[in-house]
Order: structure tokens, then C-alpha cells, then sequence
């Protein structure tokens, strides 16, 4: 063996020895979590604002209740699949997904999740809550893959998973109204887009509240009043005039970005409105900035709001 491919395989597993100390493999997350996956419980699947892929230890948005063994999925970013899988889900018993907005880091690995439970074996339908637009995106996912769904219709013996998918465009008001639980939906503030939504979950006598990404809203406060949890998206303002000064150019994404995301103390005024028992904060924005620590967040929140704070990671869990 020459000296250079030598060198060439020595530098590989030193590569791969460095990324394993600092990032659990998903198999060591699996053995974590599996053991606590049962009750009540919210866990958060991908914390991250915005679609560019960093790291599987932070992924775009996606979130988990699972009520009386029942799970709902909230937004499918890029990655959720797996998540759910560290989360100790059964792919084939999902029945609810909602999805916030059409911004492709809470959606982008809806067809594959729906595609993936229906592998794992899916014989009851998915409910799929979503903004307008939800069916023509399924449409052209379906027919994306039509070719490997006719075939396994035909020689597996499979359901049509295009029947077993229902999807339903959403306005504001009650979604599913059950006798264990209700799901309701108000407008956010998400300019350019206009369906875009805050779902609420009430489940028994627990409150659970998702912001979606918005601008600071005050409706938010009434809407997630007395929530056991809001899990509210939030942007750490002076980071983000940062980005002027490391790309000039960036004065439109500048204002984009602060148009249709909440600073730490406009989500912490909206916590202290709607009084409620915990602030989970969630789709940090600027994702990038690495000097952005759980302290500087909380003490962000912490000038508008004095109760619990939680800086949400990935495959956190709290039971209910
Ligand atoms: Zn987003
Ligand atoms: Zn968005």
C-alpha cells in the first residue's frame, strides 16, 4: 500500500473518531430514548430554524405528542422520518400529522414519512391538516413515485397508499374535534405567506400550544392562555444584524427574516400574557451562530418573562 492512501485511511478514522466524540450516533440516542418512550408525552424531534442541513443533532422543525398512545406529528422537516424512529414510533400507527405552512423546513420530509409508513405496514388512514396547496404537493409526490408504488401494489399486495392519505386544507378553527382531545388552528403573522398557522392541542386537561414562525402576535397570548406548554419559534435580533456585517448584501433577508420570526422578548411578553406553565422555545433563528448559548437565549426571554424557560434540543422529551 502506498504511503499517501496509508495516510489517506489513517486521516478517515481520524475524522470519524473526532465526529464521534462529540455527536451521539444515532444508535446511542436510540438506547437513551427508547426506554422513556411510553405515557404522555410532547417530544421535540428537529429544533431548527430554517431548511439548510447542518448537523442530525439539529434538524428543521417537527414535533411529537403522543396522547393515549395516540401520536400527532407536527411539521415534517427534513429529517422527521428518523426522528420518529429514534422517538420509538411505529411508523405504521400514525393517524395525524399537521403540518404549520407550506415552508419547505416544516413539510420536506412529508412523502417520505407517508411513503415510509405505509412500507412499515399502514392499514388505517393518515389524516394530513395542512394549508392550501397540501394536494397538489401529495399529487406530484405520489406521481413522483408512481412507478415503485404501482409495483408494489401489484406485487406485494399492498393498499393504494394514495387512498390512505386524507389530506384537508385548513382555516382557523377546530380541526379535530374528538372526545379525548381538540385540535384548533389561528392565523399566524408569516408575510409573504398568508395560510400559514398556531395549532393548539387540547388534550384532557393539558394545553399544548405551537407558535409556528411568526411575528410577534398578540392573538398568540389568548389563543395559548393558561397552556401547559407553548412551544414558540423565536429570533435573537442582534445576531441577525449581524449578517449585514458578514454579507452586505443581506439587507432584503435581513428584513425577510425579521418580518415573519419573533425576538426572545416579544416571545417572552407573549409567555407573560398568556401565563403560561412552560416556554419551550424552538426554530432558533439565526441557526448558524454558533456563540448563541442556552444562556443568552434565556436571558434574552428572561427581561419580558419570569416562568419556565426551556431551550429546546432535538429528542427532548417531557412527559405529561
Ligand atoms: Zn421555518
Ligand atoms: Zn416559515
Amino acid at each position: 500500500m502506498s504511503t499517501s492512501r496509508k495516510e489517506f485511511i489513517r486521516n478517515s478514522f481520524l475524522l470519524a473518531g473526532a465526529a464521534g466524540f462529540n455527536i451521539p450516533s444515532p444508535s446511542e440516542l436510540s438506547e437513551k430514548r427508547f426506554p422513556n418512550a411510553e405515557g404522555d408525552r410532547l417530544v421535540l424531534l428537529g429544533t431548527q430554524g430554517g431548511p439548510f442541513i447542518r448537523s442530525y443533532t439539529q434538524t428543521p422543525s417537527a414535533n411529537l405528542i403522543v396522547y393515549k398512545d395516540i401520536p400527532f406529528v407536527i411539521d415534517t422537516g427534513y429529517g422527521t422520518t428518523f426522528k420518529l424512529k429514534e422517538a420509538g414510533i411505529n411508523l405504521s400507527t400514525l393517524k395525524y400529522i399537521f403540518i404549520t405552512h407550506l415552508h419547505s423546513d416544516h413539510y420536506l420530509d412529508l412523502g417520505p414519512l407517508l411513503y415510509n409508513a405505509w412500507i412499515a405496514g399502514l392499514t388505517e388512514p393518515i389524516n394530513v391538516y395542512a394549508p392550501a396547496g397540501i394536494r397538489p404537493l401529495l399529487n406530484a409526490y405520489w406521481e413522483s413515485n408512481r412507478f415503485d408504488i404501482d409495483t408494489r401494489i401489484k406485487d406485494e399486495g399492498r393498499p393504494d397508499i394514495r387512498n390512505l392519505v386524507i389530506a384537508y386544507e385548513i382555516t382557523e378553527g377546530i380541526q379535530v374535534a374528538h372526545p379525548d382531545f381538540e385540535i384548533s388552528a389561528i392565523k399566524n403573522i408569516h408575510p409573504p405567506i398568508d395560510a400559514s398557522y398556531a395549532f393548539k392541542f387540547k388534550l384532557g386537561k393539558k394545553i399544548i400550544v405551537f407558535s409556528g414562525d411568526t411575528a410577534y402576535h398578540p392573538a398568540l397570548a389568548t389563543f395559548a392562555s393558561g397552556a401547559d406548554y407553548l412551544i414558540h419559534e423565536v429570533m435573537y435580533s442582534p445576531a441577525v444584524d449581524e449578517i449585514a456585517k458578514r454579507r452586505p448584501n443581506a439587507t432584503k433577508l435581513i428584513a425577510s427574516i425579521k418580518s415573519h420570526h419573533t425576538s426572545a422578548e416579544d416571545v417572552g411578553r407573549i409567555a407573560k400574557a398568556a401565563n403560561v406553565k412552560t416556554l419551550i422555545l424552538n426554530h432558533f433563528v439565526p441557526p448558524d451562530d454558533k456563540s448563541l448559548n442556552n444562556q443568552i437565549w434565556i436571558d434574552a426571554v428572561r427581561s419580558t418573562f419570569t416562568g419556565t424557560i426551556i431551550v429546546g434540543k432535538d429528542l427532548q422529551q417531557f412527559n405529561f
